[in-house]
Protein backbone atom coordinates (compact mmCIF):
# COMPACT_ATOMS: atom_id res chain seq x y z
CA UNK A 1 0.00 0.00 0.00
CA UNK A 2 1.60 3.13 -0.80
CA UNK A 3 1.25 6.19 1.34
CA UNK A 4 2.19 8.72 -1.43
CA UNK A 5 -0.44 12.02 -1.86
CA UNK A 6 -1.06 13.41 -5.60
CA UNK A 7 -0.07 16.46 -4.06
CA UNK A 8 3.60 15.61 -3.63
CA UNK A 9 3.64 14.18 -7.21
CA UNK A 10 3.99 16.65 -8.67
CA UNK A 11 1.04 17.46 -10.56
CA UNK A 12 -0.77 20.72 -11.93
CA UNK A 13 -2.93 22.32 -10.00
CA UNK A 14 -5.75 22.31 -12.07
CA UNK A 15 -5.98 18.68 -12.78
CA UNK A 16 -4.98 18.39 -8.99
CA UNK A 17 -8.25 19.77 -8.71
CA UNK A 18 -10.42 17.69 -10.88
CA UNK A 19 -9.00 14.68 -9.20
CA UNK A 20 -10.59 15.96 -5.49
CA UNK A 21 -13.37 16.78 -7.02
CA UNK A 22 -13.86 13.42 -8.43
CA UNK A 23 -13.47 12.01 -5.01
CA UNK A 24 -9.38 10.07 -5.77
CA UNK A 25 -8.00 9.55 -2.22
CA UNK A 26 -4.79 9.04 -3.15
CA UNK A 27 -2.65 7.41 -6.22
CA UNK A 28 -2.71 3.99 -6.57
CA UNK A 29 0.46 2.40 -6.14
CA UNK A 30 0.64 2.13 -10.51
CA UNK A 31 -0.04 5.94 -10.21
CA UNK A 32 2.55 6.64 -7.22
CA UNK A 33 5.32 5.06 -9.26
CA UNK A 34 4.95 6.02 -12.87
CA UNK A 35 3.60 10.12 -11.86
CA UNK A 36 7.31 10.70 -10.90
CA UNK A 37 9.24 8.98 -13.88
CA UNK A 38 6.77 10.68 -16.31
CA UNK A 39 7.06 14.15 -15.18
CA UNK A 40 11.14 13.20 -15.20
CA UNK A 41 10.60 12.94 -19.01
CA UNK A 42 12.16 9.30 -18.48
CA UNK A 43 10.75 6.33 -21.23
CA UNK A 44 8.77 4.10 -19.08
CA UNK A 45 7.95 0.57 -19.55
CA UNK A 46 4.52 -0.64 -17.23
CA UNK A 47 3.51 -3.51 -16.54
CA UNK A 48 -0.20 -2.79 -15.50
CA UNK A 49 -3.59 -4.15 -16.59
CA UNK A 50 -6.86 -2.68 -16.74
CA UNK A 51 -8.15 -1.72 -13.35
CA UNK A 52 -5.02 -0.66 -11.50
CA UNK A 53 -5.03 3.07 -12.61
CA UNK A 54 -2.86 3.19 -15.27
CA UNK A 55 -4.93 5.61 -17.29
CA UNK A 56 -4.54 8.37 -14.71
CA UNK A 57 -1.03 6.75 -14.46
CA UNK A 58 -0.22 8.38 -17.92
CA UNK A 59 -2.95 11.23 -18.27
CA UNK A 60 -2.73 12.99 -15.02
CA UNK A 61 1.91 13.61 -15.63
CA UNK A 62 1.17 14.11 -19.02
CA UNK A 63 -1.39 16.52 -19.06
CA UNK A 64 0.55 18.32 -16.12
CA UNK A 65 3.06 19.55 -19.13
CA UNK A 66 1.39 20.23 -21.73
CA UNK A 67 2.66 23.57 -24.18
CA UNK A 68 -0.28 25.47 -24.33
CA UNK A 69 1.51 27.45 -27.24
CA UNK A 70 1.81 24.49 -29.17
CA UNK A 71 -1.31 24.22 -31.85
CA UNK A 72 -0.24 20.44 -33.71
CA UNK A 73 -1.01 17.42 -30.77
CA UNK A 74 1.58 16.81 -28.30
CA UNK A 75 0.63 13.83 -26.82
CA UNK A 76 -0.26 10.60 -29.18
CA UNK A 77 -1.58 7.37 -27.48
CA UNK A 78 -2.17 3.96 -29.30
CA UNK A 79 -4.84 1.67 -28.22
CA UNK A 80 -5.56 -1.98 -29.08
CA UNK A 81 -9.61 -1.21 -29.96
CA UNK A 82 -11.77 1.60 -30.39
CA UNK A 83 -13.52 0.93 -27.26
CA UNK A 84 -10.44 1.87 -25.12
CA UNK A 85 -9.47 4.67 -27.64
CA UNK A 86 -12.71 6.21 -26.48
CA UNK A 87 -12.78 5.46 -22.88
CA UNK A 88 -8.75 7.13 -22.67
CA UNK A 89 -10.00 9.86 -24.62
CA UNK A 90 -12.81 10.62 -22.29
CA UNK A 91 -10.13 9.73 -19.02
CA UNK A 92 -8.24 12.55 -20.91
CA UNK A 93 -11.36 14.95 -20.97
CA UNK A 94 -12.01 13.96 -17.95
CA UNK A 95 -8.71 15.00 -16.00
CA UNK A 96 -8.46 18.36 -18.22
CA UNK A 97 -11.73 19.42 -17.37
CA UNK A 98 -10.16 22.93 -15.65
CA UNK A 99 -7.79 23.06 -18.34
CA UNK A 100 -8.98 25.51 -20.82
CA UNK A 101 -8.71 25.66 -24.36
CA UNK A 102 -7.81 21.83 -23.94
CA UNK A 103 -9.37 19.14 -26.98
CA UNK A 104 -8.43 15.39 -27.11
CA UNK A 105 -9.30 13.49 -30.41
CA UNK A 106 -10.46 9.65 -30.37
CA UNK A 107 -9.35 8.18 -33.78
CA UNK A 108 -9.98 4.55 -35.12
CA UNK A 109 -11.62 3.13 -37.93
CA UNK A 110 -15.10 1.91 -38.34
CA UNK A 111 -16.19 5.26 -38.76
CA UNK A 112 -16.45 8.20 -41.67
CA UNK A 113 -12.91 9.54 -41.82
CA UNK A 114 -14.12 13.08 -42.68
CA UNK A 115 -14.67 13.80 -39.19
CA UNK A 116 -11.54 13.15 -38.27
CA UNK A 117 -9.65 15.22 -40.84
CA UNK A 118 -11.88 17.88 -39.90
CA UNK A 119 -10.70 17.26 -35.83
CA UNK A 120 -6.93 17.19 -36.78
CA UNK A 121 -7.38 20.73 -38.37
CA UNK A 122 -8.39 22.16 -35.24
CA UNK A 123 -5.87 22.58 -32.57
CA UNK A 124 -5.83 19.35 -30.48
CA UNK A 125 -3.37 18.23 -27.70
CA UNK A 126 -4.29 14.83 -27.19
CA UNK A 127 -4.88 11.84 -30.02
CA UNK A 128 -5.89 8.71 -28.97
CA UNK A 129 -6.18 6.14 -31.63
CA UNK A 130 -5.60 2.96 -32.85
CA UNK A 131 -3.10 1.92 -34.92
CA UNK A 132 -4.01 1.01 -38.33
CA UNK A 133 -6.00 4.45 -38.64
CA UNK A 134 -3.72 6.48 -37.07
CA UNK A 135 -1.02 5.04 -39.92
CA UNK A 136 -4.37 6.28 -42.43
CA UNK A 137 -3.51 9.32 -41.55
CA UNK A 138 0.13 9.46 -41.41
CA UNK A 139 -0.03 8.03 -45.09
CA UNK A 140 -2.76 11.05 -45.96
CA UNK A 141 -0.68 13.40 -44.07
CA UNK A 142 -3.31 14.74 -42.01
CA UNK A 143 -1.20 13.70 -38.73
CA UNK A 144 2.51 14.63 -38.10
CA UNK A 145 4.65 12.87 -35.32
CA UNK A 146 7.07 15.62 -35.66
CA UNK A 147 6.32 17.38 -32.69
CA UNK A 148 4.96 14.90 -30.62
CA UNK A 149 6.50 15.02 -27.29
CA UNK A 150 5.05 11.44 -25.68
CA UNK A 151 4.04 8.32 -27.10
CA UNK A 152 2.03 5.77 -24.94
CA UNK A 153 1.82 2.30 -26.03
CA UNK A 154 -1.66 0.98 -24.03
CA UNK A 155 -2.07 -2.44 -23.70
CA UNK A 156 0.73 -3.58 -26.15
CA UNK A 157 0.24 -6.78 -25.37
CA UNK A 158 -3.44 -6.82 -26.64
CA UNK A 159 -2.27 -4.76 -30.06
CA UNK A 160 0.39 -7.86 -30.61
CA UNK A 161 -2.92 -10.09 -29.95
CA UNK A 162 -4.65 -8.28 -32.48
CA UNK A 163 -2.05 -8.53 -35.21
CA UNK A 164 -1.32 -4.42 -34.66
CA UNK A 165 2.05 -4.71 -33.39
CA UNK A 166 3.91 -4.26 -36.74
CA UNK A 167 1.88 -1.22 -37.12
CA UNK A 168 2.87 0.12 -33.96
CA UNK A 169 6.09 -0.36 -35.06
CA UNK A 170 5.81 2.01 -38.05
CA UNK A 171 4.21 4.55 -36.03
CA UNK A 172 7.04 4.22 -33.34
CA UNK A 173 9.37 4.90 -36.12
CA UNK A 174 7.99 8.03 -36.97
CA UNK A 175 8.43 9.10 -33.90
CA UNK A 176 11.47 11.72 -33.45
CA UNK A 177 14.26 10.28 -31.27
CA UNK A 178 13.34 12.81 -28.29
CA UNK A 179 10.02 11.93 -27.79
CA UNK A 180 9.22 10.27 -24.42
CA UNK A 181 7.83 6.68 -24.83
CA UNK A 182 5.83 4.80 -22.60
CA UNK A 183 4.56 1.29 -23.03
CA UNK A 184 2.13 -0.86 -20.68
CA UNK A 185 1.27 -4.08 -21.33
CA UNK A 186 -0.43 -6.71 -18.76
CA UNK A 187 1.97 -9.02 -19.89
CA UNK A 188 5.67 -9.28 -21.59
CA UNK A 189 5.99 -11.49 -24.30
CA UNK A 190 9.54 -11.38 -26.30
CA UNK A 191 8.21 -9.36 -28.86
CA UNK A 192 6.69 -6.76 -26.47
CA UNK A 193 10.15 -6.90 -24.75
CA UNK A 194 12.11 -6.63 -28.35
CA UNK A 195 10.29 -3.30 -29.09
CA UNK A 196 10.68 -2.03 -25.53
CA UNK A 197 14.53 -2.56 -26.18
CA UNK A 198 14.81 -0.91 -29.37
CA UNK A 199 12.93 2.12 -28.81
CA UNK A 200 12.30 2.46 -25.00
CA UNK A 201 16.53 2.30 -24.24
CA UNK A 202 17.15 2.65 -21.05
CA UNK A 203 12.95 3.24 -19.76
CA UNK A 204 12.11 2.70 -16.19
CA UNK A 205 10.51 -0.38 -15.44
CA UNK A 206 7.40 -0.21 -13.57
CA UNK A 207 5.29 -3.20 -12.25
CA UNK A 208 3.56 -3.43 -8.93
CA UNK A 209 4.65 -6.14 -6.82
CA UNK A 210 3.45 -9.71 -6.92
CA UNK A 211 4.67 -11.05 -3.49
CA UNK A 212 2.72 -14.15 -2.51
CA UNK A 213 0.67 -13.87 0.78
CA UNK A 214 -1.26 -16.23 2.62
CA UNK A 215 -4.19 -15.72 3.78
CA UNK A 216 -6.05 -18.00 6.41
CA UNK A 217 -9.08 -18.49 8.12
CA UNK A 218 -10.85 -16.32 5.48
CA UNK A 219 -13.44 -17.73 2.99
CA UNK A 220 -13.08 -15.93 -0.42
CA UNK A 221 -16.07 -15.46 -3.12
CA UNK A 222 -16.38 -13.55 -6.38
CA UNK A 223 -18.77 -12.56 -8.67
CA UNK A 224 -18.94 -11.42 -12.06
CA UNK A 225 -21.55 -8.78 -13.50
CA UNK A 226 -21.87 -5.51 -14.56
CA UNK A 227 -21.12 -2.18 -12.45
CA UNK A 228 -24.98 -1.24 -12.70
CA UNK A 229 -25.63 -4.51 -10.98
CA UNK A 230 -23.36 -4.07 -7.92
CA UNK A 231 -25.73 -2.35 -5.51
CA UNK A 232 -28.48 -5.19 -6.60
CA UNK A 233 -25.99 -7.62 -5.48
CA UNK A 234 -24.96 -6.29 -2.29
CA UNK A 235 -28.44 -6.09 -1.52
CA UNK A 236 -28.79 -9.76 -2.10
CA UNK A 237 -25.69 -10.74 -0.28
CA UNK A 238 -27.07 -8.34 2.69
CA UNK A 239 -30.40 -10.05 2.92
CA UNK A 240 -29.38 -14.03 2.84
CA UNK A 241 -25.67 -13.84 4.30
CA UNK A 242 -25.66 -13.91 8.12
CA UNK A 243 -23.13 -11.24 8.92
CA UNK A 244 -21.90 -9.82 12.29
CA UNK A 245 -19.96 -6.61 11.10
CA UNK A 246 -19.24 -5.83 7.21
CA UNK A 247 -16.86 -3.54 5.73
CA UNK A 248 -17.18 -2.91 1.98
CA UNK A 249 -14.06 -1.38 -0.11
CA UNK A 250 -15.12 1.19 -2.65
CA UNK A 251 -12.67 3.35 -4.94
CA UNK A 252 -13.77 6.89 -3.58
CA UNK A 253 -14.72 9.41 -1.26
CA UNK A 254 -17.86 9.95 -3.24
CA UNK A 255 -18.96 6.26 -3.47
CA UNK A 256 -18.25 5.91 0.46
CA UNK A 257 -21.08 8.75 0.65
CA UNK A 258 -23.31 7.43 -1.85
CA UNK A 259 -23.28 3.08 -1.28
CA UNK A 260 -23.50 4.20 2.64
CA UNK A 261 -26.59 6.40 1.66
CA UNK A 262 -28.26 3.92 -0.67
CA UNK A 263 -27.77 1.01 1.90
CA UNK A 264 -29.57 3.24 4.86
CA UNK A 265 -32.54 3.73 1.78
CA UNK A 266 -32.54 0.57 2.06
CA UNK A 267 -33.02 0.16 5.99
CA UNK A 268 -29.55 -1.07 7.03
CA UNK A 269 -27.49 1.14 9.58
CA UNK A 270 -24.10 2.23 7.75
CA UNK A 271 -22.06 4.78 7.31
CA UNK A 272 -19.10 5.92 5.43
CA UNK A 273 -15.67 6.44 6.18
CA UNK A 274 -12.83 8.22 3.85
CA UNK A 275 -10.13 10.60 4.37
CA UNK A 276 -12.05 14.12 4.69
CA UNK A 277 -13.81 12.79 7.63
CA UNK A 278 -12.08 14.46 11.15
CA UNK A 279 -10.04 12.37 13.14
CA UNK A 280 -12.92 12.37 15.46
CA UNK A 281 -15.62 11.56 13.14
CA UNK A 282 -13.64 8.33 12.07
CA UNK A 283 -13.21 7.71 15.25
CA UNK A 284 -16.89 7.45 16.46
CA UNK A 285 -17.95 5.88 13.27
CA UNK A 286 -15.34 3.06 14.57
CA UNK A 287 -16.62 2.90 18.23
CA UNK A 288 -20.31 2.65 16.91
CA UNK A 289 -18.75 -0.41 15.09
CA UNK A 290 -17.14 -1.71 17.43
CA UNK A 291 -20.32 -1.73 19.33
CA UNK A 292 -22.51 -2.69 17.71
CA UNK A 293 -24.49 0.17 17.54
CA UNK A 294 -23.47 -0.02 13.82
CA UNK A 295 -22.71 -2.90 11.57
CA UNK A 296 -21.64 -2.16 7.38
CA UNK A 297 -18.95 0.53 7.04
CA UNK A 298 -18.30 1.67 3.31
CA UNK A 299 -14.19 2.27 3.30
CA UNK A 300 -11.86 3.73 0.87
CA UNK A 301 -8.37 1.83 1.15
CA UNK A 302 -6.59 4.87 2.65
CA UNK A 303 -9.65 5.51 5.37
CA UNK A 304 -9.81 1.73 6.24
CA UNK A 305 -5.66 0.78 7.13
CA UNK A 306 -4.79 -0.94 10.18
CA UNK A 307 -8.73 -1.17 11.18
CA UNK A 308 -9.02 -3.72 13.49
CA UNK A 309 -12.51 -4.65 14.55
CA UNK A 310 -13.06 -7.98 15.66
CA UNK A 311 -16.59 -8.41 14.96
CA UNK A 312 -16.29 -7.99 10.85
CA UNK A 313 -17.33 -10.58 9.44
CA UNK A 314 -17.84 -10.04 6.09
CA UNK A 315 -15.54 -7.57 3.37
CA UNK A 316 -16.93 -6.48 0.50
CA UNK A 317 -14.57 -5.87 -2.51
CA UNK A 318 -17.47 -4.14 -4.16
CA UNK A 319 -15.09 -2.17 -6.56
CA UNK A 320 -11.56 -4.22 -7.01
CA UNK A 321 -8.49 -3.12 -5.30
CA UNK A 322 -5.91 -1.76 -7.45
CA UNK A 323 -3.08 -4.49 -6.62
CA UNK A 324 -3.08 -7.83 -4.98
CA UNK A 325 -1.28 -6.22 -1.75
CA UNK A 326 -4.49 -3.59 -0.97
CA UNK A 327 -6.75 -7.20 -1.60
CA UNK A 328 -4.68 -8.59 0.70
CA UNK A 329 -4.88 -5.76 3.20
CA UNK A 330 -8.57 -5.38 2.73
CA UNK A 331 -9.42 -8.63 3.23
CA UNK A 332 -7.41 -9.35 6.38
CA UNK A 333 -9.90 -6.71 7.96
CA UNK A 334 -11.87 -9.86 8.66
CA UNK A 335 -11.18 -13.24 10.54
CA UNK A 336 -9.58 -10.57 13.15
CA UNK A 337 -8.29 -12.96 16.59
CA UNK A 338 -8.79 -16.14 15.03
CA UNK A 339 -12.17 -15.70 13.84
CA UNK A 340 -13.50 -16.84 10.55
CA UNK A 341 -14.22 -14.41 7.69
CA UNK A 342 -15.46 -14.01 4.69
CA UNK A 343 -14.39 -11.63 1.46
CA UNK A 344 -16.44 -11.47 -1.57
CA UNK A 345 -14.98 -9.74 -4.33
CA UNK A 346 -17.48 -7.85 -7.34
CA UNK A 347 -15.34 -8.33 -10.48
CA UNK A 348 -16.68 -7.09 -14.21
CA UNK A 349 -15.68 -8.88 -17.56
CA UNK A 350 -12.46 -6.79 -18.26
CA UNK A 351 -11.32 -6.94 -14.66
CA UNK A 352 -11.09 -10.85 -14.90
CA UNK A 353 -7.75 -10.85 -15.11
CA UNK A 354 -7.13 -8.83 -11.69
CA UNK A 355 -9.15 -11.95 -10.11
CA UNK A 356 -6.70 -14.23 -11.70
CA UNK A 357 -3.73 -12.25 -10.31
CA UNK A 358 -4.66 -11.91 -7.14
CA UNK A 359 -5.51 -16.05 -6.92
CA UNK A 360 -1.65 -16.31 -8.51
CA UNK A 361 -0.11 -14.00 -5.66
CA UNK A 362 -2.53 -15.37 -2.74
CA UNK A 363 -1.96 -19.40 -3.99
CA UNK A 364 -5.82 -19.44 -3.16
CA UNK A 365 -9.03 -20.19 -5.21
CA UNK A 366 -11.55 -17.75 -4.92
CA UNK A 367 -14.70 -19.65 -5.83
CA UNK A 368 -17.89 -18.62 -7.08
CA UNK A 369 -20.09 -16.90 -5.04
CA UNK A 370 -23.93 -18.11 -4.96
CA UNK A 371 -26.16 -15.72 -5.40
CA UNK A 372 -29.66 -16.11 -4.29
CA UNK A 373 -32.17 -16.10 -7.55
CA UNK A 374 -34.94 -13.39 -7.73
CA UNK A 375 -37.61 -15.78 -6.91
CA UNK A 376 -35.88 -17.04 -3.59
CA UNK A 377 -35.36 -13.39 -2.73
CA UNK A 378 -38.72 -13.09 -3.26
CA UNK A 379 -40.00 -15.64 -0.86
CA UNK A 380 -37.70 -14.45 1.63
CA UNK A 381 -39.25 -10.95 1.36
CA UNK A 382 -42.57 -12.57 1.23
CA UNK A 383 -41.81 -14.20 4.43
CA UNK A 384 -40.68 -11.20 6.16
CA UNK A 385 -43.25 -8.63 5.63
CA UNK A 386 -45.62 -11.40 6.53
CA UNK A 387 -43.54 -11.66 10.03
CA UNK A 388 -43.98 -7.79 10.12
CA UNK A 389 -47.68 -7.63 9.89
CA UNK A 390 -48.40 -10.68 12.15
CA UNK A 391 -46.63 -8.74 14.65
CA UNK A 392 -48.16 -5.55 13.92
CA UNK A 393 -51.85 -6.76 13.80
CA UNK A 394 -51.50 -7.88 17.61
CA UNK A 395 -50.60 -3.82 18.32
CA UNK A 396 -53.75 -2.07 20.34
CA UNK A 397 -53.21 1.34 18.59
CA UNK A 398 -54.77 -0.71 15.43
CA UNK A 399 -58.30 0.41 16.08
CA UNK A 400 -58.03 4.33 15.14
CA UNK A 401 -56.27 2.78 11.64
CA UNK A 402 -58.86 0.45 10.93
CA UNK A 403 -61.45 3.09 11.03
CA UNK A 404 -59.03 5.40 8.75
CA UNK A 405 -59.16 2.61 6.49
CA UNK A 406 -62.72 1.81 6.40
CA UNK A 407 -63.23 5.78 5.81
CA UNK A 408 -60.95 5.97 2.78
CA UNK A 409 -62.32 2.69 1.51
CA UNK A 410 -65.96 4.07 1.51
CA UNK A 411 -65.46 7.40 0.50
CA UNK A 412 -63.50 6.50 -2.62
CA UNK A 413 -64.93 3.42 -3.48
CA UNK A 414 -61.46 0.95 -3.09
CA UNK A 415 -61.72 -1.96 -1.07
CA UNK A 416 -59.54 -2.55 2.03
CA UNK A 417 -57.51 -5.70 0.08
CA UNK A 418 -56.64 -2.69 -2.90
CA UNK A 419 -55.60 -0.59 -0.34
CA UNK A 420 -53.89 -2.91 1.46
CA UNK A 421 -51.75 -3.54 -1.96
CA UNK A 422 -51.11 -0.61 -2.08
CA UNK A 423 -49.42 -0.10 1.19
CA UNK A 424 -47.24 -2.86 0.54
CA UNK A 425 -46.20 -1.32 -2.79
CA UNK A 426 -45.66 1.56 -1.38
CA UNK A 427 -43.60 0.56 1.66
CA UNK A 428 -41.44 -1.88 0.02
CA UNK A 429 -39.84 0.03 -3.39
CA UNK A 430 -36.53 -0.12 -2.23
CA UNK A 431 -36.46 -3.83 -1.54
CA UNK A 432 -38.97 -4.86 -4.24
CA UNK A 433 -40.99 -7.93 -3.38
CA UNK A 434 -40.81 -8.94 -6.96
CA UNK A 435 -37.34 -8.06 -7.84
CA UNK A 436 -35.99 -8.64 -11.64
CA UNK A 437 -33.53 -11.61 -12.36
CA UNK A 438 -29.93 -9.81 -11.80
CA UNK A 439 -28.81 -13.25 -12.40
CA UNK A 440 -29.29 -13.42 -15.84
CA UNK A 441 -25.38 -11.67 -16.68
CA UNK A 442 -23.76 -13.56 -13.62
CA UNK A 443 -22.32 -16.73 -14.45
CA UNK A 444 -21.08 -18.65 -11.85
CA UNK A 445 -18.12 -20.97 -11.97
CA UNK A 446 -16.72 -19.06 -14.32
CA UNK A 447 -14.19 -17.27 -13.37
CA UNK A 448 -12.43 -16.14 -17.07
CA UNK A 449 -15.71 -15.74 -19.45
CA UNK A 450 -13.31 -13.98 -22.11
CA UNK A 451 -11.20 -17.83 -22.27
CA UNK A 452 -14.62 -19.90 -22.52
CA UNK A 453 -16.07 -17.66 -24.65
CA UNK A 454 -13.07 -18.53 -27.08
CA UNK A 455 -13.45 -22.44 -26.56
CA UNK A 456 -17.32 -22.31 -26.73
CA UNK A 457 -16.78 -20.29 -30.61
CA UNK A 458 -14.33 -22.86 -31.40
CA UNK A 459 -16.45 -25.30 -31.45
CA UNK A 460 -18.95 -24.02 -32.82
CA UNK A 461 -20.59 -25.26 -35.90
CA UNK A 462 -21.49 -22.78 -38.79
CA UNK A 463 -24.16 -24.79 -40.04
CA UNK A 464 -27.21 -21.83 -39.43
CA UNK A 465 -29.25 -20.32 -42.34
CA UNK A 466 -29.29 -16.77 -41.02
CA UNK A 467 -27.52 -14.58 -43.23
CA UNK A 468 -26.76 -11.05 -42.36
CA UNK A 469 -29.62 -9.00 -41.15
CA UNK A 470 -31.42 -5.43 -40.97
CA UNK A 471 -31.38 -5.55 -37.43
CA UNK A 472 -29.58 -6.98 -34.49
CA UNK A 473 -31.93 -5.89 -32.01
CA UNK A 474 -34.76 -8.10 -31.63
CA UNK A 475 -33.80 -11.78 -32.12
CA UNK A 476 -30.55 -12.22 -30.48
CA UNK A 477 -28.06 -11.84 -27.95
CA UNK A 478 -26.28 -9.42 -29.25
CA UNK A 479 -27.73 -5.76 -28.31
CA UNK A 480 -26.37 -2.82 -29.54
CA UNK A 481 -24.40 -0.34 -27.49
CA UNK A 482 -23.91 3.07 -28.71
CA UNK A 483 -22.03 5.55 -27.23
CA UNK A 484 -22.07 9.19 -28.88
CA UNK A 485 -19.54 8.75 -30.32
CA UNK A 486 -19.91 5.86 -32.23
CA UNK A 487 -21.36 4.91 -35.39
CA UNK A 488 -24.54 4.15 -34.80
CA UNK A 489 -24.87 0.96 -37.65
CA UNK A 490 -21.69 -0.62 -36.92
CA UNK A 491 -21.56 -1.29 -33.40
CA UNK A 492 -22.60 -3.63 -31.54
CA UNK A 493 -21.42 -6.19 -28.19
CA UNK A 494 -22.76 -8.87 -26.47
CA UNK A 495 -25.05 -8.00 -23.69
CA UNK A 496 -25.96 -11.27 -22.43
CA UNK A 497 -22.93 -13.15 -22.11
CA UNK A 498 -24.15 -16.29 -20.22
CA UNK A 499 -26.26 -16.70 -23.67
CA UNK A 500 -25.30 -18.99 -26.29
CA UNK A 501 -24.58 -16.85 -29.62
CA UNK A 502 -24.86 -18.65 -32.39
CA UNK A 503 -21.73 -17.97 -34.69
CA UNK A 504 -22.04 -17.92 -38.59
CA UNK A 505 -19.13 -18.82 -40.91
CA UNK A 506 -18.28 -16.20 -43.36
CA UNK A 507 -15.47 -16.05 -46.13
CA UNK A 508 -13.18 -13.19 -46.55
CA UNK A 509 -10.67 -12.51 -49.66
CA UNK A 510 -7.63 -12.15 -48.12
CA UNK A 511 -5.37 -15.35 -47.51
CA UNK A 512 -1.78 -16.58 -46.29
CA UNK A 513 -0.52 -15.30 -49.87
CA UNK A 514 -1.64 -11.78 -48.93
CA UNK A 515 1.36 -12.01 -46.15
CA UNK A 516 -1.95 -12.01 -43.20
CA UNK A 517 -2.24 -13.67 -39.99
CA UNK A 518 -5.61 -14.68 -38.19
CA UNK A 519 -3.91 -11.94 -35.43
CA UNK A 520 -4.51 -8.99 -38.31
CA UNK A 521 -7.82 -10.81 -39.29
CA UNK A 522 -9.27 -10.37 -35.59
CA UNK A 523 -7.90 -6.89 -35.04
CA UNK A 524 -9.27 -5.39 -38.48
CA UNK A 525 -12.77 -6.86 -38.00
CA UNK A 526 -12.72 -6.18 -34.11
CA UNK A 527 -11.94 -2.44 -34.94
CA UNK A 528 -14.52 -1.90 -37.77
CA UNK A 529 -16.86 -4.12 -36.45
CA UNK A 530 -17.01 -2.91 -32.90
CA UNK A 531 -17.04 -6.69 -31.93
CA UNK A 532 -15.10 -7.75 -29.01
CA UNK A 533 -12.07 -9.84 -29.89
CA UNK A 534 -13.47 -12.69 -28.08
CA UNK A 535 -16.51 -12.85 -29.83
CA UNK A 536 -14.64 -13.69 -33.19
CA UNK A 537 -14.73 -17.04 -33.25
CA UNK A 538 -12.57 -19.37 -35.59
CA UNK A 539 -10.66 -18.81 -37.82
CA UNK A 540 -8.80 -20.93 -40.77
CA UNK A 541 -6.59 -19.42 -43.42
CA UNK A 542 -6.31 -20.51 -46.82
CA UNK A 543 -4.14 -19.77 -49.30
CA UNK A 544 -5.87 -16.72 -51.28
CA UNK A 545 -9.01 -16.53 -48.79
CA UNK A 546 -9.93 -17.19 -45.35
CA UNK A 547 -12.97 -18.17 -43.35
CA UNK A 548 -13.80 -16.53 -40.04
CA UNK A 549 -16.68 -17.12 -37.33
CA UNK A 550 -19.10 -14.07 -36.32
CA UNK A 551 -21.74 -13.83 -34.02
CA UNK A 552 -24.98 -14.38 -35.91
CA UNK A 553 -27.05 -11.35 -36.68
CA UNK A 554 -24.87 -8.85 -38.50
CA UNK A 555 -26.86 -5.45 -39.51
CA UNK A 556 -26.32 -5.47 -43.05
CA UNK A 557 -24.84 -1.63 -43.05
CA UNK A 558 -21.81 -3.32 -41.30
CA UNK A 559 -22.01 -6.00 -43.58
CA UNK A 560 -21.17 -4.18 -46.38
CA UNK A 561 -18.70 -1.47 -44.60
CA UNK A 562 -16.79 -4.66 -44.06
CA UNK A 563 -17.12 -6.20 -47.16
CA UNK A 564 -15.08 -2.92 -48.06
CA UNK A 565 -12.85 -3.20 -45.14
CA UNK A 566 -8.91 -3.44 -46.07
CA UNK A 567 -6.41 -5.97 -44.80
CA UNK A 568 -2.74 -5.13 -46.48
CA UNK A 569 -4.17 -2.98 -48.67
CA UNK A 570 -6.74 -6.08 -49.86
CA UNK A 571 -10.24 -5.64 -49.37
CA UNK A 572 -12.29 -8.16 -47.33
CA UNK A 573 -14.90 -8.74 -49.61
CA UNK A 574 -16.39 -10.85 -47.06
CA UNK A 575 -19.77 -13.43 -47.72
CA UNK A 576 -21.66 -15.61 -45.81
CA UNK A 577 -20.67 -19.27 -46.43
CA UNK A 578 -24.24 -21.42 -47.11
CA UNK A 579 -23.40 -24.59 -45.61
P1 LIG B 1 -7.95 1.96 -15.25
O1 LIG B 1 -7.05 0.94 -14.65
O2 LIG B 1 -7.19 3.10 -15.85
O3 LIG B 1 -8.91 1.32 -16.21
O4 LIG B 1 -8.82 2.63 -14.07
C1 LIG B 1 -9.78 1.93 -13.36
C2 LIG B 1 -10.74 2.83 -12.59
O5 LIG B 1 -10.12 3.37 -11.44
C3 LIG B 1 -11.30 4.01 -13.36
O6 LIG B 1 -12.71 3.98 -13.20
C4 LIG B 1 -10.74 5.24 -12.68
O7 LIG B 1 -11.66 6.30 -12.68
C5 LIG B 1 -10.47 4.75 -11.27
N1 LIG B 1 -9.32 5.40 -10.64
C6 LIG B 1 -8.12 5.64 -11.20
N2 LIG B 1 -7.28 6.18 -10.30
C7 LIG B 1 -7.96 6.30 -9.14
C8 LIG B 1 -7.63 6.77 -7.83
N3 LIG B 1 -6.42 7.24 -7.55
N4 LIG B 1 -8.58 6.72 -6.87
C9 LIG B 1 -9.81 6.22 -7.16
N5 LIG B 1 -10.19 5.76 -8.35
C10 LIG B 1 -9.28 5.79 -9.36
Amino acid sequence: MTLSKFSSLGIKPAILKTIQNLGYEAPTPIQAMCIPVLLSGKNLLGTAQTGTGKTAAFALPLLSQLDDKQETPQILVLTPTRELAIQVAEAFQSYARNVSGFQVLPIYGGVDISVQLRGLKRSTQVVVGTPGRILDHLRRRSLNLSQIKTLVLDEADEMLRMGFIDDVEKILSQTSIECQRALFSATMPSRIKNIADTYLGDAQHVSISAKTRTVAQIKQNYLTLRSHQKLDALTRILEVEPFDGMLIFVRTKSATLEIAEKLEARGYTSAALNGDLSQSAREGTLKRLKQGSLDIVVATDVAARGLDVKRISHVINYDVPYDNESYVHRIGRTGRAGREGRAIIFVTQKESRLLRSIEKSTRQRIVPFKLPSSSEVRDLRIQQITERLVRTSKKPELTKFRALVDSISAQNGIDATEIAAILIYEGQKDRPIFPTNINCDIKHGDTFLTQKLKKRNKSTSANSAHGPSDSCRSKHPLKRKVTKNQSKKRYFVPNDVSSNIKMLKYRIEVGRDDGITAANIVGAIANEAGIQSHYIGQIKLQKNFSTVHLPEGMPRQLFTHLRKVKIRQKELKISLINS
